[in-house]
């Protein structure tokens, strides 16, 4: 099919507003777009000499400022649409189980008999009840199909007994190794399904993730897949988001977006990280390093360390601040760990490590060390999500080894007070973004959506003011992270983070033709207001991807 984006001669000229540098105040007075690809920033009269003449589509902004797309490193596209799509059961709606059972009832009215009833976002800390709902709160909702709501971590949730009999969960099923299965003191399963024991969710042909992180590929009928996409990326696009690293790829995901991208509705770039489950597959395929096109790539493959730290599973071998019984999680021995890097580090596989604590990220870089002692590879960029709670000795080791922290400023202002009941003063670290600037390690930020909605100017506001939605200031002023790197690392260094600074990340001759039209400059703004700024038009490729309604 023809994509707008193939058109290789189209020209565009944008006047009219300021176009920016990432993270500086340079600003040129417009924009010469060929073929999707920038030919010329600078005055209005050289880039339009640029295009030789009059441009087949000009764009003449009243005010305002372009900026390059932003470029979301870290998130869950198909996750995100499916959360969107589900039953809303975040906090927000959702103060007490009684609700829980109340909406899902009420969303299952709606659909057709047999269809599941799937809910997204509870967070058991935040319950009245200060617990997970149980099979039976579940079975109030419906007997005779599918209930399933997954907790807001993604790394599992809650089923109705209809489920745990057709799934074959009984009191003599084992926990799978890397995922447990919820029970009560009698031994009967209680509904919950976590991490590697969410595999017995997803049926006979489904994505199987065993020990390498959760699993929430829950497939649904090809169309219902498409819709969730597109309602993601209708939101991203409405935020700004022109690239996304997809972290966490499985079967589910690469055919959705294959799919999308063969009928032109396919309009983000994604660059995905497959989950480290189908490393082998990656590695008899040969599939290395940026494999695809500036569309859709495959980029890496995506490990886990340890667990979350808004669920308590980050893990802490000293145990918890608010609980010193309580330790938290690995996805792998230290060894084990340590040898899945090394195949794919050999092999020339950037590797994208989920890890919280200090334990896990030393855990990570030991990893790292060891794989490029045993054969140096310069510029893999291997990457540590989250990184939440680095010392300032792994940020000088991750300065030395390249490996870039991939942060989410968004989840300390959301959950930044939880994090300091659940580790302590340690917790006033959390995303330490102003450190890793000092020691000269560029920093990746990201939303993590479904975790965080994409915002990109609500991460850069959090990050220079490290206030949390209820006012705590987190950790001293060393720990922030100025606008104008943050701008920087919701761009260049997440494209960067990406391998993909050459093509996305800044508006420069040669590069794609990603842009945002802002309402105005965020490095002239508030630091704390930042998030009001509006998106009027976002750009991909030369092409208007969306605008705001009633433009
Ligand atoms: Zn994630």
């Amino acid at each position: 099919m023809h994509h707008p984006l193939d058109d290789a001669d189209r020209t565009l000229l944008v006047t009219g507003a300021a176009v920016a540098a990432p993270g500086t105040s340079l600003r040129a007075e417009a924009l010469a777009v060929r073929g999707g690809r920038v030919v010329h920033v600078g005055t209005a009269e050289d880039a339009r000499a640029a295009l030789g003449g009059r441009p087949d589509e000009a764009l003449d902004l009243d005010g305002g400022l372009v900026h390059p797309g932003f470029v979301d490193a870290h998130c869950h596209p198909v996750m995100y649409g499916q959360a969107l799509a589900w039953v809303d059961c975040r906090p927000e709606r959702v103060p007490d189980i009684e609700t829980l059972v109340t909406v899902l009832t009420d969303a299952a009215r709606e659909l057709p008999a047999g269809v599941p009833v799937r809910g997204f976002g509870y967070e058991h800390r935040r319950l009245a009840e200060q617990r997970h709902p149980t099979c039976h709160d579940l079975d109030r909702v419906a007997t005779d199909r599918e209930v399933y709501v997954m907790n807001a971590s993604g790394h599992g949730g809650v089923v109705n007994s209809h489920t745990l009999r057709t799934c074959d969960v009984t009191a003599g099923t084992p926990d799978p190794e890397g995922g447990s299965i919820g029970r009560f003191t009698s031994g009967e399963p209680d509904g919950q399904l976590w991490d590697a024991a969410c595999d017995l969710l997803t049926g006979p042909g489904g994505v199987k993730i065993g020990n390498h992180g959760p699993n929430f590929h829950l497939s649904e009928p090809d169309a219902i897949m498409a819709d969730h996409l597109q309602r993601a990326q209708e939101v991203f696009l409405a935020a700004g988001v022109t690239t996304v690293g997809d972290a966490q790829a499985s079967r589910r995901e690469m055919e959705t977006y294959l799919r999308a991208r063969a009928d032109g509705s396919l309009r983000m770039r994604v660059s995905a990280y497959l989950t480290s489950a189908l490393l082998d597959t990656a590695l008899d395929l040969g599939v290395v390093n940026g494999f695809g096109d500036d569309l859709f790539r495959v980029q890496g493959v995506k490990f886990y360390a340890d667990g979350t730290l808004g669920g308590w599973t980050a893990y802490f071998p000293d145990g918890y601040a608010a609980d010193c019984c309580h330790h938290g999680q690995l996805y792998h021995s230290a060894e084990e760990y340590a040898e899945l890097v090394a195949r794919a580090h050999r092999a020339g596989l950037q590797t994208a490590t989920h890890a919280q604590s200090p334990y896990a990220i030393g855990m990570v870089l030991d990893a790292v060390e060891k794989a490029q002692a045993d054969r140096e590879r310069p510029d893999m960029r291997h990457r540590i999500e989250h990184s939440g709670l680095p010392t300032d000795e792994q940020i000088a080791r991750m300065g030395r080894l390249g490996v870039i922290p991939v942060m989410q400023p968004q989840h300390h202002l959301r959950t930044g007070d939880g994090t300091l009941t659940a580790v302590g003063d340690l917790g006033h670290r959390y995303n330490p973004a102003g450190a890793c600037l000092t020691a000269g390690v560029p920093v990746a930020i990201s939303s993590d959506a479904p975790v965080a909605p994409p915002a990109p100017l609500e991460a850069v506001s959090a990050a220079a003011t490290r206030r949390t939605v209820l006012g705590t200031v987190l950790g001293d002023a060393s720990l922030r992270m100025p606008v104008a790197d943050g701008l920087r690392a919701h761009t260049e260094s997440a494209a960067r983070a990406l391998h993909r600074e050459h093509a996305v990340g800044a508006l420069a001759p040669g590069m794609l033709a990603d842009f945002v039209v802002l309402e105005s400059d965020p490095l002239t703004a508030d630091p704390g207001g930042l998030a009001s700024i509006g998106v009027r038009e976002t750009w991909i490729g030369g092409t208007r991807a969306w605008s705001a309604p009633g433009r």
